[in-house]
């Protein structure tokens, strides 16, 4: 059973619901879930991405009942904000976007004309990815936090929030930015021969060694990051959270995003893994990503130091003296181990953010933080 490390005193975030708020945001989200995923059904061409299309008309009724769920979850916290909120405009909000998906066919919306188009949003992606994560993540804060006091609606919520749609619904961009340095310098180098042994060993082996291999990439993209005075400015951006939880992670500036999965993209395009090893381990890294960030107390004690946890990472993204550049790696601490940068005391660290720099707080401030003059 994971155990609880002492505590240590934290100032509790200024922002705090009043009564009646918690269903008007409730309603609020599954109003912009509804409207949006009518939308999808709208415009699928433009607003949903390719990859995934096979797998909506594969299983259109589960998607059709996700939806309606949201559009009456988005009546019912919509009409009760609106009985019991004084400030009447969240529950006017979510009441008008369930209306509007509603009038627009609801779950029953027909599927529009799928085409093939240069470009894309990945609204889909946004969607779904906010209600599981949110289903899963917000449960789970409120259950076992690691600070109690902490809202889910804490002071910057919405910056993290802007950088988890623009990375979601930009997926398009991103990836193509991803993919291009392999495209560009190591298409010469691909052997079938060799990708076709790297893909005909086990499964779990596979697994095992691109967690091992892209893992020690990035631990020193990691340093990188921060040893290098104007790499630091784009990683600020990703450190500047003073409060951790599972949307803080999103924050990260499209330099930083691009650079991390870039040279990983580029080995994966080399070795040519199978797509159920490959499938896996992205599915174990994407969640894992997010975790690490979560308001969660857990702290494994058999295996702390085997796969990063809330703790490791929280380490890293302290502002006490002791943690500053440790806890590199993103999933092995081992690395941190061997190379002498692990840090996990037995207590979590205080103070959360970046020493010694104040970073913007709009999200066209931070992507700009790197490029100013003395910043
Ligand atoms: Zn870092
Ligand atoms: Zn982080």
């Amino acid at each position: 059973m994971p155990e609880t490390l002492p505590q240590p005193e934290l100032h509790e975030p200024e922002f705090r619901f009043g009564e009646g708020r918690i269903s008007g945001a409730l309603g609020l989200f599954l109003g912009v879930v509804a409207f949006g995923g009518v939308l999808c059904f709208w415009f699928p061409s433009l607003l949903t991405s390719p990859e995934a299309r096979a797998l909506y008309a594969a299983h259109l009724g589960v998607f059709r009942a996700i939806l309606e769920t949201a559009l009456v979850g988005a009546f019912f916290f919509g009409a009760l904000s609106l009985a019991w909120s004084k400030s009447k405009k969240q529950g006017c909000t979510a009441l008008l976007l369930a209306l509007a998906a509603a009038l627009m066919g609801g779950a029953q919306a027909k599927v529009g004309v799928v085409e093939s188009r240069p470009f894309y949003f990945g609204v889909d992606y946004f969607l779904l990815e906010l209600l599981a994560l949110s289903l899963v993540f917000i449960p789970l804060e409120r259950l076992f936090a690691r600070i109690p006091t902490q809202k889910v609606l804490r002071a910057d919520w919405w910056l993290d929030m802007k950088h988890f749609l623009i990375g979601h619904v930009g997926v398009q961009l991103v990836s193509f930015l991803i993919a291009l340095p392999a495209h560009l310098f190591f298409k010469w180098a691909v052997s079938p021969a060799f990708q076709a042994k790297v893909a005909a060993q086990p499964f779990w082996l596979q697994v095992i060694e691109l967690l091992f291999l892209i893992d020690f990439i990035n631990y020193w993209i990691h340093v990188a990051f921060h040893k290098v005075p104007w790499l630091w400015k784009f990683h600020a951006v990703h450190h500047s959270p003073e409060h951790m939880d599972w949307l803080a992670g999103s924050r990260s500036h499209l330099v930083d995003t691009v650079a991390n999965r870039a040279l990983p993209y580029a080995l994966i395009f080399l070795m040519g893994f199978a797509p159920g090893p490959l499938l896996v381990y992205i599915s174990f890294v994407s969640f894992q990503a997010v975790f690490i960030h979560a308001n969660v107390r857990w702290t494994f004690p058999g295996l702390r130091w085997v796969i990063a946890t809330p703790e490791f990472h929280h380490w890293h993204h302290c502002k006490d003296a002791e943690g500053i550049d440790t806890n590199f790696a993103v999933f092995l601490p081992v690395y941190d181990w061997l190379f002498r940068t692990a840090h996990m005391p037995g207590y979590w660290p205080k103070d959360l953010g970046v020493s010694g720099e104040t970073l913007p707080q709009t999200y066209l401030g931070q992507m700009a933080y790197p490029f100013k003059r003395g910043a």
